[in-house]
């Protein structure tokens, strides 16, 4: 089974495609350029399952090191597991 550590923006991405956290962050050209990025990415992931718990903490990372592995971003901060379907 294959498993991804996705960024919080990942996230929110797969399971709400919202993108309104984005904007805090980026210039509109900037959040535009991203969604474009990160929806291409994740499409070659899908379909994914969320595999954390929230409660337990499992498969949660509150502060990761490692790269996102949908948008590749490098930018330090949680990560959540998902499973390819
Ligand atoms: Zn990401």
């Amino acid at each position: 089974m294959e498993i991804f550590w996705l960024c919080e923006d990942c996230l929110q991405t797969v399971a709400y495609d919202d993108f309104s956290a984005l904007s805090l962050y980026y210039s509109e050209a900037e959040v535009e350029q991203r969604i474009t990025h990160m929806r291409t990415q994740l499409q070659d992931l899908l379909p994914l399952s969320a595999d954390f718990d929230p409660h337990t903490g499992a498969g949660f990372e509150a502060f990761s090191t490692r790269p996102c592995e949908g948008c590749q971003s490098s930018l330090h901060g949680a990560r959540h597991r998902f499973t390819r379907l």
